[in-house]
């Protein structure tokens, strides 16, 4: 079976990496990949770290281009690959504008769809923008659905599609597993990393911030940015935010953040250096959906700034707190995780409800239609 995955953006790379090469190394499959460029530097670096290199690049992006640009763009390109290549079945993941249109074009062909990191709902149709339409349309045109969670499968069943569904864990812990591994097992590399935070204040507690939600574009950007001036005042804390590249973003943070002491502002950063910071780091604050997920690995609590999230497991783990944006909610939740060391040391010792490393090997056994182990996440 010729298996063809595509990607576009940093989080769909880092997730699908671990899953291209086991791809790659089963061989039952013949493996190619596809990328669409949604983020081209964020997505080279990714790719780089894990020897990735496509067979196929849509190379789609265009200034100041509308979501609908960007499909039209995506399905058209698409199209010509698909009929090109001929794949027995397109992977895609997760809930990006490149897996809505990279699943429609490969529907329309009657190519069948797998999807990774299926199922997840925010129970609202709205938040996120695109990416909860995204993720519900690639569903329903999946004929696999790997699903990281029971949870997630449940609402797959609840929503009575056609596709047939597995509990895999999320691919993101196989790829944090093996990062981890590969820094542990080269102090080399480890200490090269650490080398590059050399500027970090020994004592003062890391707190490591990233964000890039549409759905905190404007004022969510601005409150998120006064909650963190306020944390900066601390003289026990020190704060790194990596900077994503997006301008709604840029422009906000470093008009709001920037040169105010105690506030790094950095450019996005290599995974292997995001990892070395997130263990490196006390807490977590964060809109993302993976360093939601890559957190409880790690012990490290994460306050989640959105008002609803599709991974609702780690809430419910304790490990995660749902803060939205609203500054006196961030600053009240992050002083008790500073100031509170007994439900900071309680939080590290809760499982990973996502994953166990193994998601990619299951993924691979149902598309080769053996029996697939599900993933099943420690009890509460
Ligand atoms: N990440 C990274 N460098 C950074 C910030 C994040 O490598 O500077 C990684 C992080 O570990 C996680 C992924 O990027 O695996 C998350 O990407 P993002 O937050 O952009 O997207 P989301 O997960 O919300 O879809």
């Amino acid at each position: 079976m010729h298996v063809l995955s595509i990607f576009g953006t940093r989080p769909e790379a880092i997730k699908m990496a671990p899953l291209v090469s086991a791809l790659a190394a089963e061989p039952q499959l013949r493996s190619t990949l596809c990328i669409t460029g949604q983020h081209r530097e964020m997505l080279a670096q990714a790719m780089g770290l894990f020897g990735l290199k496509a067979d196929r690049d849509l190379d789609v992006m265009q200034p100041d281009q509308t979501l609908n640009q960007l499909s039209a763009r995506l399905t058209t390109r698409m199209d010509e690959v698909l009929r090109e290549l001929r794949p027995d079945c397109v992977l895609v993941h997760g809930d990006t504008t490149t897996a809505a249109a990279c699943a429609l074009a490969a529907f329309h062909l009657r190519i069948p769809v797998g999807h990774v990191e299926a199922g997840l709902r925010s129970g609202d149709m709205k938040a996120p923008f695109p990416e909860e339409m995204n993720r519900r349309v690639v569903d329903v045109m999946s004929e696999w659905m790997f699903a990281p969670t029971p949870a997630a499968r449940d609402a797959l069943r609840r929503e009575h599609l056609g596709g047939r569904a597995w509990v895999t864990g999320n691919t993101v812990i196989d790829a944090l597993a093996a990062t981890l591994a590969r820094l542990d097992a080269d102090p080399a590399l480890s200490a090269t990393v650490s080398g590059r935070y050399a500027w970090l204040t020994p004592g003062r507690r890391l707190v490591l911030v990233t964000g890039h939600r549409r759905e905190n574009f404007g004022e969510g950007f601005r409150n998120i940015c006064a909650a963190l001036r306020e944390l900066a005042l601390r003289d026990d804390v020190e704060v790194v935010y990596p900077v994503h590249m997006n301008p709604n973003v840029r422009g906000v943070v470093m008009q709001l953040l920037h040169g105010l002491p105690n506030v790094h502002l950095i450019e996005p950063v290599g995974y292997l250096d995001f990892i070395w910071l997130m263990r490196r780091a006390h807490l977590i604050l964060t809109d993302s959906g993976g360093v939601q997920e890559e957190a409880p690995h790690l012990g490290k609590p994460v306050l989640v700034m959105r008002d609803v999230t599709e991974r609702p497991e780690a809430v419910a783990a304790g490990t995660a707190h749902l803060v939205g944006t609203a500054p006196e909610r961030i600053l009240r939740a992050a002083r008790r995780l500073l100031d509170d060391a007994d439900a900071y040391a309680e939080i590290g010792r809760r499982g990973n409800p996502y994953g166990d490393g193994h998601a990619c090997r299951r993924i691979v056994d149902a598309l080769c239609g053996r029996p697939v182990a599900e993933f099943a996440p420690p009890p509460l």
